[in-house]
């Protein structure tokens, strides 16, 4: 439970109020979270979140904050030597041995594209493991799309569709909700893994559509990114139905949590 304290190596601002933080020595020894796992950073004096792996810089952690709040404020406002605190590597990460031989679709939503890099990472430098991949990108507007420097490179590997909720005048690509993009890119659903993330509302309406389509929901893994607090399943914040979702999640196959996601909140 007691965060090491690390230093910030590198950061950049790479989106309006989103910041990448390079963390430095001290992520090694704690350990490297696999894709889809996550860390608990700590901005001294400030408070405590989870963030997910964005990827790798040499022996480095790279995490990619929003700042919404009090906690992510104080971490996107870090500059480089200062000092955080780390607890982890926690929760479950996306189970790509699924996709072996196997189509994959993948679909992210906004901020919903930083856990699911590392693992489009992966399946790039080994593409000849899969069949056809789908890469479905949604953001609200061209200047929230992260990681848009590495479409190229994405683009040339895997079937990507890129499409954003408004859009200036000047944007040329798709307008609208990822979700329509499901038929846009060639996979067989059958027989796809299936990878989501993003806010929960996109993830309910992806996944519909997938199953749909004849994906078993077994097949479809979505990071289930709820407020958490201890990480460790004690403090029961991130409970949904009977599933710890900071243990047993964050990444979990679609089965397990299609009922609890059917229970109309009041
Ligand atoms: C497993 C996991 C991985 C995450 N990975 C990342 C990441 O890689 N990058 C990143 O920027 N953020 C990530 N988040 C979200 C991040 O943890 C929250 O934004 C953060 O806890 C907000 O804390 P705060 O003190 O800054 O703001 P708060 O004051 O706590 O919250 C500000 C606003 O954001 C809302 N909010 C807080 N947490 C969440 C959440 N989890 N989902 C939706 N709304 C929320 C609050 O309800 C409030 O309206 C992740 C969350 C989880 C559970």
């Amino acid at each position: 439970m007691v965060p090491v304290a690390c230093r910030v190596a590198a950061r950049e601002e790479i989106a309006p109020g989103t910041v990448s933080l390079t963390v430095g020595d001290c992520a090694r020894s704690v350990g490297v979270p696999a894709p889809g796992q996550f860390n608990m950073l700590w901005a001294p004096g400030v408070g405590e979140v989870p963030i997910s792996l964005a990827g790798r810089d040499g022996d480095d952690v790279v995490h990619v904050i929003k700042a919404v709040g009090a906690v992510t404020r104080a971490l996107c406002a870090l500059q480089p030597g200062d000092a955080l605190g780390l607890r982890g590597p926690f929760g479950t990460g996306w189970d790509l041995t699924a996709a072996d031989g196997h189509d994959v679709l993948i679909i992210a939503g906004g901020l919903g594209l930083v856990p699911l890099r590392p693992l489009i990472g992966e399946i790039v430098a080994h593409r000849a493991r899969f069949g056809s991949v789908g890469l479905i990108i949604g953001a609200r507007s061209p200047s929230d799309l992260l990681f848009a420097e590495e479409f190229a490179v994405w683009g040339a590997a895997v079937d990507l569709e890129v499409t954003v909720d408004h859009a200036p005048t000047d944007w040329t690509g798709r307008v609208g909700v990822v979700t329509q993009l499901v038929d846009a890119v060639s996979v067989d659903h059958d027989d796809a893994a299936t990878f989501i993330c993003g806010p929960e509302v996109m993830m309910r309406f992806a996944a519909r559509e997938v199953l749909e389509r004849g994906t078993p929901a077994d097949r479809i893994q979505v990071s289930m990114e709820r407020n958490m607090h201890c990480g460790i399943g004690h403090c029961g914040r991130c409970q949904l139905g009977p599933v710890f979702l900071c243990r047993e999640g964050p990444v979990v196959p679609w089965a397990r949590i299609d009922a609890s996601m059917k229970v109309r909140g009041r």
